[in-house]
């Protein structure tokens, strides 16, 4: 008999409504920072919007949540 290991669990993606559910607490002003910095200096943030060509997201938003990560790799998801 084979035994199938469990698949790790996967992170769900950072969605909007998130931003409304008070279970989602908020990472600290120095990630938040520091994701907006990797944001502000990547080839697909759009100034005017301040949003990600990539995710859609506004990033103003997007890097507060600490579940949330860059869909290119440029910034992780962090325990909150
Ligand atoms: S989320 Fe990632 S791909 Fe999108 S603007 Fe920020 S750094 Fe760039």
């Amino acid at each position: 008999m084979i035994m199938k290991k469990p698949l790790p669990k996967l992170n769900k993606p950072a969605r909007p409504w998130d931003l409304l559910n008070p279970k989602i607490g908020r990472v600290s002003e120095d990630v938040k920072k520091e994701r907006l910095s990797a944001c502000e200096s990547c080839e697909f943030f759009l100034k005017l919007s301040r949003n990600c060509i990539k995710c859609g997201c506004f990033m103003d938003a997007k890097t507060g949540l600490p579940h949330a990560s860059c869909p290119v790799g440029k910034w992780q998801a962090v325990k909150e």
